[in-house]
């Protein structure tokens, strides 16, 4: 086990017994930290927690260019690429902060624990069960002899993986994002998030409702549900999801709730129903698909067909005709032949979708789908990608068209002076006010606009106040 050197270098337990102690934060009073978070959005609001434990503890983040005394890695470990860049992130923030106590977490740092642990300059490294305890860890880590300290590596297992850590971060003051579910028990054939995060597994409604009500007396208006396969929600409690979307449903103050993400089997014809007559419950869903062939679907082992798939989108739009729907797709996958990813494609083409997230396949070591042999060549990849990309182009382009010339709701975001100000309307579509017509006061405040043309990039309709 390498043991670093100078200040703080020493690799520290990973897996230990939580010590339950009162934990002394006088040795944090005024220092600096500094975040770095690779991934989703659910690893974005994990960060936001630790910043608020740590803040708890005396610690503020370090401004742009100033050194900090700790940093936090948050890792992410979906492709390669995004293992690369956990690395990279890492030696990048050790060297920009020399001394600094560096801690990584994530789901890079569970699956890769050793190779994080070797990185110069890295301090502490925890696993999905330890980042709960940070602050425990932390303390311990810090108060611990600089040098010298040989300790054992202890590999956690998945079903070990069960701490839930609750976390409601405000992303920017408009949108909050509520964490109400964690890891996943599906075990897809070509994904490593339950060796990463674990099991499924949730908290109670009621502890939900609670934080959706501090973040409504916070000023929040949005609420943004997260999870890694939130429509699993209620294998811990018993509870059903529906009833958590009914129950956040009345929190006063929140005018806006949006479900990061919902697998197509768990996406109840009863939930869709409900969705469209709810007082908060924005016609915004996020389903995905990930091939449009049924061949490559099993190989995946995802658990619905095209069929399915095709009937939950379709009865989206017949309740919900202004829904915005984004799907995610992965291209180049082990077994997609030529032939099914045509298939897929003419599949997607076919739906009333709005906009398509695609992902290159990637090789993750200790997947099933490893298995299969068919092989997909990196270029046939980004040409599958590039089709795709391009037919999501059209689709937003067609259903942001739509709505020229209509009034909408717009929830507003903070913009510098002089710059355009950016919001979304229920259906999610961006919309951009003018620098002459912006005012610092509609930052968080629900406006009533005209919908106009789109604005030069295409990426908003521009937008006239009424
Ligand atoms: S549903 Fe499948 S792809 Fe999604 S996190 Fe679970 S195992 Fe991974």
């Amino acid at each position: 086990m390498q043991i670093g050197s100078g200040y703080h270098k020493k690799i520290l337990p990973l897996y230990l017994i939580i010590i339950k102690k009162m934990i002394d934060t006088s040795a944090f009073q005024g220092k600096k930290a500094a975040y770095y978070t690779l991934g989703c959005k659910l690893n974005f609001a994990e960060t936001s927690t630790f910043g608020k434990m740590l803040e708890q503890m005396g610690v503020s983040p370090a401004a742009k260019n100033e050194k900090a005394d700790i940093c936090l890695i948050n890792t992410c470990s979906v492709t390669e690429v995004a293992d690369t860049k956990c690395r990279q992130a890492i030696r990048r923030m050790v060297r920009e902060n020399p001394g600094a106590f560096v801690v990584v977490t994530g789901c890079y740092a569970q699956l890769e624990t050793e190779t994080v642990s070797k990185i110069d300059g890295v301090d502490l490294v925890l696993g999905a069960n330890e980042k709960a305890d940070l602050v425990q860890h932390l303390s311990e880590a810090w108060s611990m002899p600089r040098e010298g300290h040989l300790h054992q590596f202890q590999s956690v297992k998945t079903h070990d993986i069960r701490s839930f850590q609750p976390s409601c971060a405000c992303g920017n003051r408009t949108r909050y994002f509520l964490k109400v579910q964690d890891g996943c028990s599906y075990f897809c054939t070509y994904c490593t998030i339950p060796f990463a995060r674990g099991l499924s597994r949730n908290p109670t409604i009621a502890s939900l409702v609670a934080q959706a009500e501090e973040a409504a007396s916070e000023g929040g208006k949005e609420i943004v549900l997260t999870g890694v396969n939130i429509g699993d929600f209620g294998r811990t409690t018993g509870e059903s999801f529906l009833d958590l979307v009914k129950a956040l449903d009345k929190v006063e103050g929140i005018h806006r709730f949006r479900i990061s993400s919902l697998e197509p089997d768990l996406l109840d014809d009863e939930l869709i129903e409900y969705c469209a007559h709810s007082r908060a419950f924005m016609p915004h869903f996020h389903v995905p698909l990930q091939s449009g062939s049924d061949e490559v679907l099993k190989l995946m082992r995802r658990r619905y067909d095209t069929a399915l798939f095709a009937h939950k989108i379709n009865l989206i739009k017949e309740k919900m005709p202004n829904a915005f729907i984004g799907v995610d797709v992965m291209v180049g996958s082990r077994g997609e032949t030529p032939e099914y990813f045509e298939d897929c494609y003419h599949f997607i083409e076919s739906l009333p979708i709005t906009q398509l997230h695609v992902f290159p396949y990637s090789e993750r070591p200790g997947t099933a789908a490893l298995r299969i042999p068919y092989v997909v060549s990196d270029e046939d990849k980004k040409h599958r990608s590039k089709r795709l990309l391009e037919l999501s182009d059209r689709k937003t382009a067609d259903f942001y068209a739509q709505f020229i010339g209509q009034e909408a709701d717009v929830l507003f975001e903070k913009a510098s002076r002089g710059k355009v100000m950016h919001g979304f309307t229920p259906n999610y579509i961006r919309v951009e006010l003018a620098p002459r017509e912006a005012k610092e006061e509609f930052d968080n405040q629900i406006m009533r606009v005209q919908l106009g043309n789109f604005n030069h990039d295409k990426t908003a309709l521009r937008a006239t106040l009424i």
